[in-house]
């Protein structure tokens, strides 16, 4: 590990500026992420401006009937935090599912937002990795690529975004607040990950120094019996293969309501559109789960080995979207089995 000063911030509006003194600098969470890649190599910043001490620590009701959630708070508490187990259980769920019970101790909501990719090249400094150093290749499309992308890769980079909580985020349309050197703005968590493109380096449209201070959750009713489902090759310890987070409102045996983002399968937390228009209206049945599905997978392009992953993503949110009709209507309530329902057409979250 190469030296480097460390700092903590009491003040946001320091801790932008402090970042602005030097291109390497950077923030410092939980360090559950960076300072893994600062051992490997990966990352080798001059500064690390230690965020945790700000007075992002909170979980407070806004007006508008949602969470403002500071970026400082830590992912245990979040999952822990009552309002989230009761109104957003998808957001607790997806937490849990993710590292250990030690690492959501020390993980920040901010860094567990801005982690970066676990594809094995891009933590490798010894080998060629677009997204680490512009312009050198990427070997994972012939090489190594089983954990990567299927939707919205390009030729420079596969890699896949590896947060389980930003997925929930992505399913509740959550807000994301930054402070930057000119001021503040909000950027929705469904455009904060950039797709690669040709300039994979760039992970998220932040410029550098700017600083996440809140994520915001708005009054989302259908979420109250959301699910964040994931599967992975051991129980514990694991990133995504394919996660899904989904919210689901059933009325006369028709989709009223719908919410669903899908993780392990892009290089952001992928808000499946296609699918909740192809729902909004449609019976509440597997068949149709699995063409709304289908369409929003159609345009995947999987790799030699990660083909497997379309089937298996097809299937869990089926099976997803087939539990949560159930609870929001069973079956013995159910009136409609085909067509539009008569009081369509239905709101778009
Ligand atoms: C063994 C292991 C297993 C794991 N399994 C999972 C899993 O299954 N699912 C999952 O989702 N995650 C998993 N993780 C990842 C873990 O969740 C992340 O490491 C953690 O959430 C990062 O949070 P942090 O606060 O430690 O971030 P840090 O490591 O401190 O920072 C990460 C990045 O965010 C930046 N940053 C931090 N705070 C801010 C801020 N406020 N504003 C702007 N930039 C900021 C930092 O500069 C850095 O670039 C695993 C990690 C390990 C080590
Ligand atoms: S997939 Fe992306 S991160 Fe992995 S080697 Fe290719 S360019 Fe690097």
């Amino acid at each position: 590990m190469k030296p480097f000063r460390y700092e903590r911030a009491a003040e946001a509006g320091a801790a932008v500026t402090a970042l602005g003194s030097s291109p390497h600098a950077r923030y410092l969470g939980g360090g559950t992420n960076l300072v893994d890649l600062m051992k490997l190599g990966v990352e080798q910043p001059d500064l690390l401006v230690d965020v945790t001490a700000l007075p992002h620590t909170a979980i407070e009701h806004t007006s508008a009937g949602g969470l403002l959630v500071g970026a400082a708070v830590r992912n245990s508490e979040l999952a822990a935090d009552h309002a989230v187990r009761t109104r957003y259980p998808v957001l607790s769920q997806a937490l849990l599912a993710g590292a250990s019970g030690q690492l959501r101790n020390a993980a920040t909501v901010g860094g567990n937002l801005l982690q970066r990719t676990r594809c094995p090249y891009f933590q490798d400094p010894g080998k060629p990795c677009n997204k680490r150093e512009p312009g050198t290749g990427c070997p994972a499309r012939e090489g190594v690529h089983r954990e990567l992308a299927v939707l919205g890769a390009s030729p420079s980079c596969v890699a896949t975004h590896p947060s389980d909580m930003a997925v929930a985020l992505a399913a509740l349309d959550a807000g994301v607040h930054v402070l930057t050197r000119s001021g503040t703005r909000t950027v929705p968590v469904t455009e904060l990950h950039r797709l690669p493109g040709g300039s994979p380096e760039r992970d998220t449209v932040l410029a550098p120094g700017d600083l996440v201070t809140h994520v915001e959750l708005g009054a989302v009713p259908e979420a109250a019996g959301s699910v964040y489902r994931k599967v992975r090759d051991r129980a514990a310890y694991s990133f995504a293969l394919v996660s899904v987070a989904a919210a689901l409102h059933v009325d006369g045996g028709f989709v009223r309501r719908v919410r669903l983002a899908f993780g392990g399968v892009a290089a952001r937390p992928w808000r499946a559109r296609t699918a909740e228009e192809r729902l909004l209206g449609a019976p509440a049945t597997a068949e149709s789960f699995a063409r709304a599905v289908d369409a929003e997978l159609a345009p995947a392009e999987p790799l030699r080995d990660n083909a497997f992953k379309v089937p298996l993503l097809r299937s869990l949110t089926v099976r997803t979207l087939a539990e949560l009709a159930e609870r929001s209507e069973p079956s013995g309530r159910r009136t409609g089995d085909g067509g539009p329902h008569p009081e369509g057409p239905w709101e778009t979250p």
